[in-house]
């Protein structure tokens, strides 16, 4: 579509790049740090590095680098979901506390970190072709080279075998060991891995680096209990476990105070998160709680499982503004036997009784889902099954993805694979309903105004790019002195992912961000 825009420049406020933006602690090298032997020798060069250049230490010992002393600087890449982006938030918040400086190239860092995503194969290989560049005969560039994440806990000790350039293993479970970890490779260790998942606690931090100036994440829950016959999520971040409800106010309150007006509750199931403090609020009263907070002007939540999604939550949503109008609510298939298959613990019927009940709401919520086609066994009349349910929900957007086995789950060994060429060919074909739907939706929207929060510019367009809080991307005339601020836009025009629209007057002077 050319009326799409795909780059957008995000305005750093000041004081956001590079600075710990979150956190009640004290930063700085007097937290944590308690290595021996700090001379850095051995931190080789950062030119040194990198495709095409032989490092200069290539001849000493794998790992010698790590026992060079004090980590200085650190580079971190995040693959999958928000819930890693935030963790590796957190992880970069921990690794300022212990006085280390984030650099933006990776060549130039003593500790280069990939928080990995192994949710399907092809996201679980990026990792492979970055630590390519630190292979065999590089010896990692005299650098420390870390594994975070949900490939690093399925791979556990394997991966210095496939990888033996990585030094340090650790799965989301274990990050809060990171600070002696790390202290163990700064001592000497060249190989240290976390990857315990007995653990009944979040990953809590003093210091949080957000890098998204206007949306704050704030997770709520981690890990996972069910046991979805497609999904490795509970084999690779662990038993499920919540934060307390005066945890989570009070990091909310504290985003109000550092300038943070959209707050993004997170969690693998977000709606399953059970209060453990004696208050033992529900979801829904969390919700309204984070939505009353002064300063809070919108509340997003995701991912929901529809096991655990109840008319309260609508209701939530109904009597608090600040809850924005959007429910993602994953369905996986619109087929029963299907559904029964991948153990998802509810019915064709049953979901779209649910979505009854959001179509119920006094306000117009947006929905999105996500899709998984070809999965074990999905005959054509399945698959037509998700086809009609889709077009009787009308979903604003679907994520959808090809079945994509995963090790140790239930349907990696079940056999009945579909060949990929036939789930390619239903995934085009699924893309293209809901491309029609989209369209459509998108069309019905032409002449009424949102309100948008304004999250970047294009220069050399001259146009601003806001969300509303159906979650809908609108292209209007603007640029970077609109960044941050709510303002009313009317759609002008629309295509299937986004709208263009014209200013209907500023709603107020509020600025996202008060530095
Ligand atoms: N925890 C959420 C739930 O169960 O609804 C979903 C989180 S997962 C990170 C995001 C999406 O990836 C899932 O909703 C599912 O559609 C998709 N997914 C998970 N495992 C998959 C697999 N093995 N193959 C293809 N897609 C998969």
């Amino acid at each position: 579509m050319g009326n799409e825009l795909v780059q957008l420049t995000v305005v750093n406020q000041p004081g956001v790049a590079g600075t710990p933006r979150s956190g009640s602690g004290a930063a700085g090298a007097d937290l944590c740090f308690s290595a021996p032997g700090l001379a850095n020798e051995g931190m080789v060069a950062s030119e040194a590095c990198g495709p095409g250049s032989e490092p200069a230490n290539a001849q000493q010992p794998f790992g010698s680098s790590a026992s060079a002393g004090r980590l200085k600087t650190f580079y971190i890449e995040t693959f999958g979901c928000q819930m890693n982006v935030h963790d590796s938030e957190k992880v970069q918040g921990l690794l300022l506390a212990r006085g280390m400086t984030p650099v933006e190239d990776y060549a130039e860092a003593d500790l280069v970190l990939y928080n990995t995503c192994s949710i399907r194969e092809k996201a679980a290989q990026k990792v492979f072709s970055r630590l390519g560049v630190f292979r065999k005969g590089r010896r990692g560039c005299g650098k420390v080279i870390g594994v975070l994440g949900c490939v690093a806990q399925q791979e556990g000790e394997r991966f210095f075998e496939r990888a033996p350039q990585v030094n340090l293993v650790c799965g989301s479970a274990s990050y809060s060991k990171l600070p002696q970890l790390l202290e163990q490779l700064e001592a000497g260790n060249t190989r240290v891995t976390g990857l315990s998942l007995e653990t009944e606690e979040c990953f809590e931090t003093e210091i949080t680096r957000r890098d998204n100036p206007f949306r704050a994440y704030l997770t709520i829950i981690e890990g996972c209990d069910q046991r979805c016959a497609f999904c490795v999520v509970p084999m690779t971040r662990g038993p499920q476990r919540s934060r307390s409800s005066e945890k989570i106010l009070a990091e909310a309150r504290r985003l109000v105070d550092e300038g943070y007006t959209e707050i993004q509750l997170l969690g693998q199931i977000v709606n399953a998160w059970q209060d453990p403090s004696p208050a033992r609020r529900s979801f829904a009263v969390l919700l309204s709680r984070v939505g009353q907070i002064p300063g809070i002007r919108r509340v997003r939540f995701a991912t929901s499982h529809p096991r655990f999604f109840t008319a309260d939550i609508v209701q939530a949503i109904d009597a608090h503004p600040a809850l924005c109008d959007q429910i993602h609510l994953p369905v996986q298939s619109g087929s029963t036997p299907v559904l029964a298959r991948m153990l998802r613990g509810y019915s064709r019927e049953e979901y779209l009784e649910k979505i009854h009940c959001i179509r119920k709401a006094r306000r117009a919520i947006s929905l999105s889902t996500d899709i998984i086609v070809g999965f074990c066994g999905e005959t054509r009349q399945d698959f037509e099954q998700t086809l009609l349910l889709m077009k009787e929900v009308e979903y604003d957007q679907v994520f959808s993805f090809k079945y994509s086995p995963r090790p140790n789950t239930l349907a990696e060994a079940s056999g009945e694979a579909i060949a990929e060429e036939e789930k390619g060919e239903r995934l085009a074909e699924l893309q293209e309903v809901q491309r029609q739907i989209q369209l459509r939706r998108n069309q019905g929207l032409v002449g009424e105004t949102f309100e948008v929060l304004v999250e970047g510019y294009q220069a050399r367009l001259g146009q601003a790019v806001g969300r509303s809080t159906t979650n809908r991307v609108i292209n209007f005339p603007g640029g970077p002195e609109d960044v941050g601020r709510y303002l009313n836009v009317k759609v002008t025009s629309a295509g299937p992912n986004s709208l263009v629209g014209a200013r209907a007057g500023r709603v107020d002077m509020a600025i996202c961000r008060k530095a």
